[in-house]
């Protein structure tokens, strides 16, 4: 078994006529033809409660695409119970067998499910193809493709032995289950919590955001055809505090793999470290939680390339992305140029349904999420430290539209400044040209996250300064690029401080979460 070093999936271009932009559109209308029903999936069995909650796409709420099954804390034990049942088969399958499962998964998403997957994710979480192929297609297929690979490379790294010994090390998965509690936001997320947990030999009990559930119940499926066997990963859809309360009070947890919020985080933390002397072993805590991402330009730095990273970094996926440039700080010789450039892009922007090939903007995820932006750009239209720039329209008739919007502050701690506002808003404060140095420390301090972050500038000691400055600031740091589209394989994605534990999706460090190695020392 020798798995090479992948090469990330092309992205397909979905030009007009081509013939995946064809099966793109014939599967988009024979989804929204249906009213899907939705059950859980528990040990290998489809569950339906009859309780059921409607599924409709953001941008269009008074369409339906189906009803899931809602499940209540006894669907969890069972999931619990179904997972405990398939451990001791899963983790002795000798690995290749489960690199083997999970490559032919790449395989099908690669093929036959791709249009599927897509189509689920334009619909149920309102992205358009472009967005869906880089998120729920490419993304997903490396993250299958490169965790074989980080598997392998792992088990290959054994200690030294000797004559007459034989040392190794035996990567023996987590004793327990896996708790994989999974975002909206991200398909390509949402499928590689539970199957990374999975392919290191953990059986699971999977979680997603309602809002996801949609494309959630095609990963299934597709997990299902490559071949993962009953109850090795379980899929419930139960509101997120029953199923935190069944699940962190079980004496088996062995950890969780979250994906979300900051606030969400900590809590599940607090609840865990209440529950600790309850557990078996230690719980691996891992979260990838909040982002507050910045830009900042350096006087020196080209202002049409510091426009283009604003608009396509804040506005892509309607700054839906953890990562997503949502704080800029602009120099004052350059700020009248690059927001001129901002504005002439954003003019070009058109905002609506995800069938339409040339929408840039689509919806928000939800009427939550529209009134809480709604809000923000209400009280920036009435504060006088703010004013919008571009954008500053909502509209929520027909889907959940929020125009990409910008505001100038003249304070870098205004609200918008700090808080994370998870849609297509960004904020921008001018600093004065000689205040470079002092615009670090703002930049540093203003926020308690530290995911991504971009410093755009010619001068190498201004680079090296910022680099040095803020060496906490971002887990994932750009140098004169957007601060979004990490790729498996190349970035490997994460933040600290309240952006997470930074174990890095996508890479081997993260696996390494997933596994509790025992030393074998043998004498001949
Ligand atoms: P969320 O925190 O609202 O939900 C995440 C999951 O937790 C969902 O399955 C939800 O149902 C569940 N949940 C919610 N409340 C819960 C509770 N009290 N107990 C147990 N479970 C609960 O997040 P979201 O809105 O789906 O996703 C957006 C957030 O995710 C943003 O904050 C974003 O920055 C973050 N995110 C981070 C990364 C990263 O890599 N750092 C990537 C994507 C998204």
């Amino acid at each position: 078994f020798n798995v090479p070093i992948p090469i990330n999936e092309p992205v397909k271009a979905y030009a007009p006529n081509s013939p995946e932009r064809t099966e793109l559109l014939k599967t988009l209308k024979e989804l929204k033809q249906q009213e899907r029903d939705i059950p859980m999936h528990i040990g290998g069995q489809e569950v339906r409660t009859g309780k059921t909650q409607r599924i409709f796409p953001p941008h269009d709420h008074q369409h339906t695409l189906g009803f899931f099954h809602e499940g209540d804390a006894s669907h969890v034990q069972q999931a619990i119970d179904a997972a405990l049942a398939a451990r001791t088969a899963w983790a002795e399958l000798p690995w290749e067998q489960r690199a083997a499962i999970f490559l032919k998964a790449a395989e099908l998403l690669a093929g036959p499910y791709r249009a599927r997957l897509n189509a689920a994710t334009m619909l149920g979480q309102s992205k358009n193809a472009f967005q869906a192929e880089i998120d729920a297609a490419c993304e997903l297929i490396d993250f299958f493709r490169f965790n074989v690979h980080f598997m392998q490379e792992l088990y290959g790294q054994q200690p030294q032995s000797q004559p007459g010994m034989w040392n190794r090390l035996e990567h023996r998965p987590l004793e327990g289950f896996v708790f994989a509690l999974t975002p909206f936001n991200f398909t390509s997320i949402a499928g590689n919590l539970p199957t990374s947990a999975a392919l290191m030999g953990n059986v699971v009990v999977w979680k997603p955001a309602n809002t996801q559930i949609y494309s959630a119940q095609v990963l299934m499926e597709l997990f299902k055809e490559a071949g993962v066997p009953d109850g090795v990963i379980n899929l419930v859809y139960v509101d997120g505090p029953t199923a935190g309360e069944v699940i962190f009070s079980h004496p088996q947890f062995a950890g969780i793999h979250f994906t979300g919020s900051t606030g969400v985080f900590q809590n599940i933390w607090q609840t865990i470290g209440q529950n600790i002397k309850r557990y078996k072993s230690y719980p691996r805590i891992v979260g990838e939680t909040g982002g507050k991402d910045f830009i900042l330009a350096h006087p020196s730095a080209h202002a049409k390339a510091v426009a283009t990273a604003i608009t396509r970094g804040a506005f892509e996926y309607q700054g839906q992305k953890c990562s997503a440039a949502s704080r800029v700080y602009l120099p004052s010789n350059l700020a009248a140029e690059i927001l001129g450039y901002v504005k002439q892009d954003l003019a070009s922007f058109k905002m609506g349904d995800v069938e339409d090939f040339s929408n840039f903007i689509n919806a928000v995820i939800s009427e939550a999420s529209f009134d809480k932006l709604a809000k923000y750009i209400d009280g920036a239209k009435a504060d006088s430290n703010a004013e919008i720039v571009a954008g500053g329209g909502y509209d929520k008739s027909k889907g959940y539209f929020i125009e990409p919007t910008v505001i100038v502050t003249k304070d870098p701690k205004y609200v918008t400044m700090c808080d994370e506002l998870f849609g297509p808003v960004v904020t921008v404060y001018i600093y004065e040209e000689a205040e470079f140095e002092q615009t670090l420390e703002v930049v540093d301090t203003t926020s308690p996250y530290a995911l991504t972050g971009a410093i755009f500038s010619q001068d190498r000691y201004a680079i090296e300064l910022a680099s040095k400055k803020l060496v906490q600031a971002a887990g994932n740091f750009y140098i004169n690029d957007k601060p979004t589209g990490a790729v498996v394989g190349q970035q490997p994605f994460g933040g600290a401080r309240a952006s997470g534990t930074n174990d890095k999706a996508g890479s081997l460090l993260n696996l390494l979460r997933w596994v509790s190695p025992r030393a074998i020392k043998e004498t001949f």
